[in-house]
């Protein structure tokens, strides 16, 4: 599902896109602000990760930042998040990491 959209299926969603990862808004969102950033690869969960992703998820850090700068929340505050497995409510299984707001946006 997630690798459609790495491989374009909803550019209005799409907020940033590079070699290793894509950045788009959730469709279902919890918070004001609730994007998602996944590798572009298809990796089902953290459980899959190997000792050769270490930049890649280096990287998933550095763009959720990035995110939270250009949505105007990252000095408010905000949340980083990633379900790994059903017990945790994990529901598409290709590594995502969840960024949302925590409070209304101020702008
Ligand atoms: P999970 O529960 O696996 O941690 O999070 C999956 C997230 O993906 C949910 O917040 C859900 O709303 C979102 N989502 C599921 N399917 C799609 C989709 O096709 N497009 C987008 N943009 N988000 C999706």
């Amino acid at each position: 599902m997630f690798c459609n959209i790495v491989n374009g299926g909803e550019p209005e969603r799409v907020l940033y896109q590079d070699d290793l990862v894509t950045a788009f808004w959730d469709s279902h969102p919890s918070a004001i602000t609730h994007i998602l950033i996944i590798s572009n690869r298809h990796i089902e969960s953290l459980n899959e990760l190997q000792p050769g992703d270490i930049s890649l998820c280096g990287h998933l850090f550095t763009v959720a930042k990035k995110m939270a700068y250009a949505e105007n929340i990252a000095d408010y505050g905000y949340q980083l998040m990633i379900n790994t497995g059903y017990d945790a409510g994990q529901t598409v299984f290709h590594l995502h990491m969840h960024l949302r707001n925590m409070a209304p946006k101020k702008n």
